[in-house]
């Protein structure tokens, strides 16, 4: 594993009991640790012809942003209900109890746009696999998605049904 991923902080029972969570901000806070996370997210899409970054709230617009200067594109934020001020497309998706929404400003990609979707960790897959959607409801084109942290154990790859690739810069 690269030496960035020595930083990645493991917080037992956060946010809830049996949740094993990533901690990415270690890894945010040292210049050279994040500049390695970012160039890893980014390497799989240096030579792609690419429009724009998605990201998806909050982590992801971290990373996502970095990412977009990091491949001279625009950043576009995928947000969590009511918080974008202009006309916005939301898509209702399935977590593992109850319901979530995600929102995207309606004008915020042109129609065939290419983007990568971006997140910080996949975990069952729901979110970043809504995001994909959302984008695609508005008409642009999904190349691929990346995260920093994939949770392997969990399985999400296994069913992850989108043709665009799905990068992991560490697998876990
Ligand atoms: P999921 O939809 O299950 O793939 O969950 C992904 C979202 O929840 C991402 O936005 C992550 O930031 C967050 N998340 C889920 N599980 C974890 C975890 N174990 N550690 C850190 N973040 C997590």
């Amino acid at each position: 594993m690269p030496a960035w991923t020595d930083l990645l902080r493991d917080i037992a029972d956060f946010p809830k009991p049996g949740i094993l969570f990533k901690d990415i901000t270690p890894v945010l806070a040292d210049a050279n640790g994040f500049a390695h996370a970012v160039a890893a997210m980014a390497a799989p899409w240096r030579d792609a012809s690419l429009d724009a970054v998605v990201g998806v709230e909050a982590r992801g617009f971290i990373l996502g942003a970095a990412l977009a200067r990091e491949l001279g594109v625009g950043f576009v934020p995928v947000r969590k209900p009511g918080k974008l001020p202009a006309h916005t497309l939301s898509l209702d998706y399935g977590l593992e109890y109850g319901r979530d929404r995600l929102e995207i400003h309606a004008d915020a990609l042109p129609t065939g746009a290419r983007v990568i979707v971006i997140d910080d960790v996949l975990a069952t897959g729901g979110t970043l696999k809504a995001a994909v959607q959302l984008v695609e409801q508005q008409g642009a084109i999904v190349i691929g998605t990346g995260v920093l942290v994939e949770l392997g154990f969990l399985a999400a790859r296994a069913t992850w049904d989108h043709a665009a690739p799905l990068h992991a810069a560490a697998i876990y």
